[in-house]
């Protein structure tokens, strides 16, 4: 069976519907596909459709917007049920700040010499819900300000850089209470890419495991194939579980397409263990 449990769609930042993820997940042999737009779950019921369609598995799932001290952390939810009132209030309060915090970063680029960015950026967004750095990404680039999504982050979405603004997310017992009221797991979304030291890490891992968090992503393209082995005896050393997501955010955009990721190390208890 082939799992994929970390990807995105128009509902978020993703440049394929609902249906569309779906689609393509299965016919590069995904099995088990969880659909984790940032902060949302509005794409579930159209995914879950075009699942039944394609004859693979959808877990319901998201990935929340999570600050912890002053790094920016996110939390996939797997398996939860779309219809908790918890869960959904959680979520509407954090894509709500994100209107605010982009017309911050739309007047930061400004600043710096970006007079369009905020207007810019809303012709990409794909969802009235949500809009995101992505978004603006996607303009620096198409108007020839950055040459690639990569660049875009590193020269002017990245902490220091002219559009970076700080934002307050949810906290991290939050989110972890949230997804256990709506019956899910809660995930640590790539741990190898946040900017902290490895003590840092270990404390924040630690913590998440004592609010009763369930798994981290073991598989991920935010990780080398070292890093891959280095979170899998993580993950054993706090006895968490372990998971893996393509992060899967467009054709041409993201690092691995549905069907690319390795399997888990040997020797981890995957998060799926008990589905
Ligand atoms: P936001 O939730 O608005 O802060 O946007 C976060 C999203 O930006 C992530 O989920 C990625 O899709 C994207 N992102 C962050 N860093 C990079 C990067 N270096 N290259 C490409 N995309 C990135
Ligand atoms: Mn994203
Ligand atoms: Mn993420
Ligand atoms: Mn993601």
């Amino acid at each position: 069976m082939h799992y994929d449990l970390h990807c995105h769609s128009t509902c978020s930042d993703g440049l394929l519907s609902p249906a569309g993820v779906v689609k393509r997940a299965a016919a590069r042999g995904v099995d088990v596909l969880a659909l984790t737009d940032h902060d949302e779950l509005a794409g579930l019921g159209e995914a879950r459709a075009a699942a039944r369609e394609a004859g693979i598995t959808l877990i319901d799932g998201s990935e929340l917007s999570v600050s912890w001290h002053d790094d920016t952390v996110h939390i996939v939810a797997l398996g939860i049920d779309p219809d908790n009132a918890e869960l959904a209030g959680g979520l509407e309060s954090i894509r709500n700040g994100r209107d605010a915090r982009a017309r911050r970063i739309g007047a930061a680029l400004a600043d710096a010499g970006i007079p369009d960015a905020f207007e810019g950026a809303l012709t990409y967004v794909t969802s009235e819900r949500l809009i995101s750095r992505t978004h603006f990404a996607r303009h620096l680039v198409d108007s020839g300000r950055a040459r690639d999504m990569k660049d875009a982050f590193r020269h002017f979405l990245t902490p220091g850089k002219p559009g970076y603004v700080s934002h307050v997310w949810a906290s991290l017992s939050q989110v972890v209470g949230w997804i256990h009221q709506a019956g899910g797991q809660a995930v640590i979304a790539h741990p190898g890419r946040y900017k902290v030291s490895s003590a840092q890490l270990r404390t924040l891992i630690g913590e998440f495991r004592d609010l009763g968090g369930d798994a981290i992503e073991v598989v991920s393209p935010s990780h080398t194939p070292a890093q891959y082995v280095e979170f899998a005896a993580i993950a054993r050393a706090f006895a968490l579980k372990a998971s893996c997501g393509s992060d899967f955010h467009g054709p041409g955009e993201s690092r691995m397409d549905f069907g690319d990721l390795p399997p888990l190390p040997a020797g981890v208890d995957p998060v799926w263990s008990a589905w």
